[in-house]
């Protein structure tokens, strides 16, 4: 074992795969984790949207429709005709507060509904207080017309009073001048007196002066009347001065009446409607201020719509807010899907090339080849060839599978040297026996013929003696001739393919074995005699094949009772079939898938290495044909023998 197989493997295969898969795993994990992050960041977004920002808008809807009511109603409650359309009104408006309170109340604590309920609750807070003073209002205006409706009332009974005492007390003035008036026509009856003229210029001014006291109430009475429902403070100011007119020249009249009788029940009657005017009991007072609690209506209802008008303000910026923040965050999930669709296509390319860069450039161009280079050295080995380079670059596992095929090839090559070595002498052993048992007889006839010759000599029988030493002399031809087939043999083979004789070959090849042939009693039956096949071949190196395999032959039959050994050609395809057959023991099982296996024998040791059959085959090869082996065990064995060639 040399150095260089104990070298430790750094990363093997296992680790750089590990490696490979694992950048590849982490860049799928990153991209699913991308993915994971961006959908829930997008998740949370749209949770928000609709869980905060949908129910926000609703919310403010609901709120907008409460405003909504609230602006209707503050103007009816404000001009509520009766106490019913009041407590109407009112109730409606209560109810919208309540229901904007306890929206209120159901808001967020947090962001934009939180800003909202915080502008939201100062502004409930006006607005209630502003709809009870309104309230409030309505109220006093209901109290002020309902006295204005008694005062008039009470007014319409001192009118009636006052036109109780004017009217006889003008009747009476128009009795007293028309007698008068008499008396100073004396239409009376009696004479005209000086004093008659003056008594009828009293009366007749006393007369004016009531019939303008009269005019005077009833257009007092009348102002007042009209004052109590008089729209402004202006027309009520003008009012009150031509009233203040009217009574100063009603009272003026009045003076001038007061020796009239009755007269003062009159003045205080004129001074009761008077009170209606300026005094405790004024109607223009009572309307001012009733006009003022309009006014005060008017106004609350105005600050009303202006809160509401905010209100709905508030509400519209919460609904922009929201629109904005939904807007924002849809932007955000757009924006945050598009990278993370980036990032994901980006990992998922990622990923792909280091697939194809470790399928291609690690396991294609450097596992797969060196995988290949290294089949293709064992084949090379395997078909005999141990002068093949075996590659050894890399530290993984593959290269200890090299390291351990090139020592196994140098370990195969000491062993076949040693194995050609031992062929070789078993050859030499075998050669040597088979030049002995040749060399042997003829020898001994040699040896028999030279002593009878010298007998022969001295005996004077020449002529004998000549004859024995031409028997010697055709004894040594045929020994030399059995030297010569020998160095033939031991002659190194010809590369180069000729046409061969299969006959020629065959006959040799026997001829080698002549001797255990006669010796062990064998009959051959060589059809070849006489017929002539033309084989691709090397005529050495196919007489080693025949010679192992007809040795095979007779050391198969060598224990059975019939010894034929048969030797046959027929034409095949594009060739010749050579078929030799045996009456042997046969190949029994499993053995006949094992006689072409280099050191494949069923001999004893030291008969057979188990070598010539792997060496035929390939010798075979060599030639471009075919051989194979079919057996009968316990009846015989044939092989049979394609060569490339012609027959005839
Ligand atoms: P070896 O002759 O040295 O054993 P071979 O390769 O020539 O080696 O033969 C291998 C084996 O094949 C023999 O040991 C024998 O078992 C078997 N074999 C070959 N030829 C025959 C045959 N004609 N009859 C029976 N067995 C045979």
């Amino acid at each position: 074992m040399t150095a260089a197989t104990q070298s430790p493997i750094r990363i093997g295969i296992r680790g750089r795969m590990f490696v490979a898969i694992g950048l590849i795993v982490a860049v799928m994990t990153a991209a699913g984790f991308i993915a994971w992050a961006s959908y829930s960041s997008l998740s949370s977004d749209l949770t928000r949207v609709a869980d905060v920002n949908l129910p926000s808008v609703t919310v403010a809807a609901r709120l907008a429709e409460q405003g909504g009511i609230i602006t209707a109603e503050a103007p009816a409650l404000a001009s509520a005709a009766d106490e019913k359309e009041r407590s109407r009104a009112w109730q409606r408006l209560d109810a919208a507060i309540h229901r904007i309170e306890e929206m209120l109340v159901a808001m967020r604590s947090q962001g934009a509904e939180e800003r909202l309920r915080g502008r939201l609750a100062g502004r409930l807070d006006a607005l209630s207080s502003n709809m009870r003073a309104l309230d409030e209002i309505v109220r006093r205006r209901f109290w002020f017309a309902e006295r204005n409706r008694v005062r008039t009332e009470m007014l319409r009974w001192l009118h009636a009073d006052f036109l109780d005492e004017i009217e006889p007390a003008v009747a009476d003035a128009r009795f007293n001048m028309e007698l008068a008036l008499a008396r100073v026509s004396g239409a009376s009856g009696q004479a005209a007196q000086p004093a008659d003229d003056k008594t009828l210029q009293i009366e007749a001014d006393r007369q004016v002066a009531l019939l303008r006291v009269n005019a005077a109430g009833n257009l007092t009475v009348g102002l007042i009347a009209r004052a109590a429902v008089l729209p402004d403070a202006t027309a009520l100011d003008d009012a009150l001065l031509f009233a203040g007119e009217t009574i100063e020249r009603m009272r003026h009249d009045l003076k001038s009446l007061e020796s009239v009788p009755g007269i003062l029940s009159l003045r205080q009657t004129v001074d009761e409607i008077v009170s209606y005017v300026s005094g405790e009991n004024s109607l223009f007072d009572l309307r001012r201020e009733e006009l003022k609690t309009v006014a005060e209506g008017s106004r609350l209802v105005g600050d009303n719509l202006r809160l509401v008008g905010q209100i709905q303000e508030d509400i519209a910026a919460h609904v922009a807010a929201v629109e904005h923040e939904s807007l924002l965050a849809a932007k955000r999930s757009q924006r945050n899907m598009r990278q993370s669709n980036l990032l994901m296509l980006g990992a998922v390319v990622m990923a792909a090339v280091l697939a194809v860069l470790v399928v291609w450039l690690y396991v294609g161009r450097n596992l797969v080849r060196r995988i290949l280079a290294l089949d293709a050295s064992m084949r090379t080995i395997a078909a005999g060839d141990l002068t093949v380079e075996v590659g050894t670059e890399g530290s993984d596992e593959i290269t200890g599978m090299a390291r351990s095929l090139r020592t196994f090839r140098d370990t195969l090559s000491d062993t076949q040297a040693e194995l050609v070595q031992a062929g070789k002498l078993a050859a030499l052993g075998q050669l040597s026996a088979g030049i002995a048992h040749e060399l042997n007889q003829p020898l001994a006839a040699i040896r028999s013929y030279a002593h009878n010759a010298g007998l022969l000599i001295t005996r004077d029988q020449t002529a004998d003696a000549a004859a024995n030493l031409e028997r010697i002399s055709a004894l040594t031809d045929k020994t030399a001739d059995t030297i010569n087939h020998f160095k033939k043999l031991a002659r190194k083979p010809a590369k180069v393919l000729t046409d061969v004789d299969l006959a020629t070959v065959a006959s040799d090849a026997l001829a080698i074995l002549e001797g255990r042939i006669r010796n062990e009693n064998i009959v051959v039956d060589n059809r070849l005699a006489g017929e002539r096949h033309l084989v691709k071949a090397g005529a050495i190196r196919l007489e080693q094949v025949l010679i192992n395999i007809f040795g095979n032959a007779l050391d198969a039959m060598q224990g059975t009772a019939q010894k034929i050994l048969t030797v046959s050609a027929e034409p095949s395809d594009e060739g010749v079939l050579l078929v030799v057959t045996d009456t042997g023991v046969g190949i029994g099982g499993e053995d006949i898938s094992q006689v072409f296996d280099p050191f494949f024998t069923t001999k004893e040791v030291g008969e057979g290495l188990g070598l010539g059959l792997s060496i035929s085959y390939n010798i075979i090869k060599d030639f471009g044909g075919t051989m194979r082996v079919t057996s009968d065990p316990g009846a015989g064995t044939c092989f049979r023998i394609f060569l490339e060639g012609h027959t005839g």
